[in-house]
């Protein structure tokens, strides 16, 4: 993408009261680190830069001075990637330049991103002094064979192990994420993952059905009769088994991919994006949303590193968002969540064929998506989208 001129995030483009008007926002952290690539993975992160590790910290720093001193920041969090590659001290000067530059509430959710493994107790102890509050981490799956065609490097006892870890150095919010529509996976063994993924009582899933990019390892394996295609019923089904089981052991489903043991462990970080509020993204990559602009960094990180070092500025996109297009974004994001989105006139009008369909449900001009509506919920947003 061209900068288109390279609007920057930076202090010129807020207005001197900003820190006061505007709201709390999240801040995130691309950590674009990852010890290998898996054969499924899309994000913006690379195998083999460790070496650009310690400038990339500097980096990330550096980027955060780019805004203006002050801005309200109610939730840090570092994905990736890999952000538990970084050491607790990286973590620490990365945590303490955030609280030195914005203010950050007292009681801010500050949550890492995991990939079990070569992770202990001594290590989320050391997490948990420099201020981290919550750990998410990636298991994906408990059987073997599925964690080898996804490329993943660690096993399903290294992840219990690593949640055990976490959980006797004290930690009392954690997450996990699954994934299904696996090739290979069936009903029988995303059972059993659910089961023993309950069994670890953990505090918060995530449950992601698996995209399969054609230009990625795992698309080509398919592409060429390796591995098999996706069965959009299967996956249907899996969902369906998962709202059942995970509701059966007390969970809340409180977003299409998301549940947790009640509304204390919500993803705040997540629930802001769901409710379109505003966040700033630093890192290689990241993008940021406020005062009705997007923002896209530099991808590569070598390149990302040489601007920010050099005092310029990493966004190489930005686009306003016009008001009728944010308020679309605004109902489509809430109506993921299962709290549901107040329609206006117009839109009660154009989701009238859904209603029908028993995609939603309506009370006055408040709509949630039905059970059904979930699995089917891109039928509901594409209508919402301005043309
Ligand atoms: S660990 Fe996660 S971010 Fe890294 S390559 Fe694998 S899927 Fe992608």
């Amino acid at each position: 993408m061209k900068p288109s001129p390279p609007a920057q995030p930076d202090a010129g483009r807020f207005t001197p009261h900003s820190s006061l008007c505007t709201p709390p926002l999240g801040l995130y952290i691309h950590i674009p680190f990852c010890t290998t690539k898996c054969s499924y993975c899309d994000f913006n992160t690379y195998a083999g830069i460790e070496p650009l590790l310690p400038r990339y910290i500097d980096a990330l720093i550096a980027e955060m001075q780019r805004y203006p001193a002050g801005l309200p920041v109610q939730t840090i969090n570092f994905g990736g990637g890999t952000p538990s590659l970084l050491s607790a001290q990286q973590l620490a000067l990365v945590i303490e330049a955030a609280r030195a530059r914005f203010a950050v509430d007292q009681s801010a959710e500050i949550s890492i991103e995991a990939n079990p493994g070569a992770l202990d107790q001594a290590y989320f102890g050391a997490a948990r002094q420099v201020g981290v509050n919550r750990v998410s981490f990636g298991v994906q799956s408990f059987h073997a064979s599925e964690l080898a065609v996804l490329t993943r490097r660690h096993s399903a006892r290294e992840a219990e192990e690593a949640l055990h870890g976490a959980r006797r150095a004290g930690f009392d919010n954690l997450s996990l994420d699954f994934m299904y529509g696996l090739p290979g996976q069936t009903l029988a063994t995303w059972r059993r993952t659910l089961q023993r993924a309950l069994d670890l009582a953990p505090d918060h899933l995530s449950l992601y059905g698996l995209t399969i990019y054609d230009h990625l390892p795992l698309g080509r394996q398919v592409a060429r009769g390796e591995l098999p295609h996706q069965d959009e019923d299967l996956m249907a089904a899996m969902y369906e088994l998962a709202e059942d089981l995970l509701a059966g052991a007390g969970y809340e489903q409180y977003e299409i991919s998301n549940w947790s043991r009640g509304e204390r462990f919500r993803c705040r970080h997540n629930l802001a994006y769901w409710r379109n509020t505003g966040y700033l993204g630093i890192g290689a990559g990241a993008h940021s949303y406020f005062e009705a602009r997007r923002y896209a960094n530099e991808k590569r990180p070598n390149v990302y590193c040489d601007a920010v070092l050099a005092g310029s500025s990493p966004v190489v996109d930005s686009e306003p968002i016009e008001s009728e297009l944010a308020a679309a974004e605004t109902t489509i994001l809430a109506l993921r969540l299962n709290e549901g989105a107040e329609l206006t006139p117009g839109q009660v009008a154009t989701l009238a064929p859904c209603l029908d369909a028993g995609l939603i449900d309506l009370e006055r001009s408040h709509a949630r998506l039905t059970r059904k509506g979930r699995l089917l919920s891109n039928e509901v947003f594409w209508r919402l989208l301005p043309d």
